[in-house]
């Protein structure tokens, strides 16, 4: 065996771990604090490296300030919210607040990883929030359940940095329109002091996207919006006249069969109602079947009513990653 280490020696070594690594119940208390706590955040603010903005300058300030001063929003507590949370959680991040509108569905559970089964249906901004806060002493998520629309200037104007972990295009303009009215002018140059940095990213399967958005200064969202991908639609004569996809012959059912025949009355096509899954899927496969196509199946049914794209995990790891490695940057 390689370990040669003593197994009294082993226990004790581990046990001495486990205490130091012990969180349960260490929100704000004295204990809280360690040595060589924030060692590996010190790296990052207390030395320069190649890839550090030139006008970063290394000291203890950047460290006091994250912990101490520094107040973050990150909008979204779902895929990427989840990644961010932890990720600025763990590095000295302490007031943070997170606004969600969404509760926990039970196909969140593969990636949202502060949720557990026990959570589904509770707000995804209250358990992640109760979530961060139980495991990393010192921290203090604030929850908020509510739209993004629920706030007004006074409330995003306290933050220093806003990080979004959103999945829609219409959200995220709001967002940017919000920050581009807090500007304040003079000579027709933005006050720096107004500016709040708005940090955006996005995943979509195995792609990814992290940038950071100066608000009067660098291209915002409302500048780039042909940089999104379009919205798959089929044109209609397609999908009435000669459907060639699985998905083509789905699209017929949920978009001319459905609403003409009204199979569960006045009740418009709910993509989390099985029922109705059921329902397209059968007619699918009857439009499948006179077309000679293969192909359709529940599962794909189910994908193209709810426009599901597969959220990995790993891609909304790598882009939070990215997100956060900008606030180094900036420092
Ligand atoms: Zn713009």
């Amino acid at each position: 065996m390689a370990d040669a280490e003593e197994p009294e020696k082993k226990r004790r070594r581990i046990e001495d771990l486990t205490e130091k690594m012990a969180v349960d119940g260490g929100h704000m208390d004295t204990g809280c604090e360690w040595d060589g706590r924030w060692n590996h955040v010190r790296k990052f603010l207390e030395r320069s490296g190649p890839f550090t903005h030139p006008d970063f300058e290394p000291g203890t300030e950047s460290l006091q300030f994250l912990l101490e001063t520094c107040k973050i929003l990150v909008i979204g507590a779902g895929g990427l919210g989840c990644e961010l949370l932890k990720d600025l959680a763990l590095s000295g991040f302490r007031l943070i607040h997170v606004v969600d509108m969404d509760t926990i569905d039970v196909s969140n559970l593969n990636r949202q990883f502060l949720f557990r089964p026990k959570d589904v249906g509770r707000p995804k901004a209250d358990v992640a929030a109760e979530f961060v806060n139980s495991r990393i002493p010192g921290c203090e998520v604030i929850p908020h359940f509510k739209k993004i629309q629920d706030f007004d200037e006074s409330f995003y104007r306290q933050f220093h940095i806003i990080v979004c972990g959103l999945d829609s295009i219409i959200a995220r303009r709001w967002m940017n329109g919000m920050l581009i009215s807090l500007l304040s002018y003079e000579d027709g140059v933005p006050d720096p002091s107004s500016i709040i940095p708005l940090i955006d990213g996005g995943t979509e399967g195995f792609k990814g996207n992290a940038r950071v958005i100066l608000p009067g200064m660098t291209a915002c969202i409302d500048c780039t919006l042909e940089l999104y991908p379009p919205q798959i639609n089929f044109p209609m004569c397609t999908i009435a006249s000669m459907p060639r996809l699985p998905e083509h012959c789905i699209e017929y059912a949920r978009i001319l069969q459905w609403p003409k025949e009204n199979p569960f009355g006045d009740s418009g096509l709910d993509g989390d109602n099985p029922e109705h899954i059921q329902w397209v899927f059968e007619r699918a496969q009857e439009r499948a079947a006179e077309f000679n196509i293969t192909g359709v199946t529940y599962r794909l049914t189910q994908g193209v009513v709810k426009r599901i794209i597969p959220a990995v995990a790993s891609t909304n790891a790598v882009i939070a990653g990215m997100k956060h490695f900008f606030f180094s940057l900036r420092h």
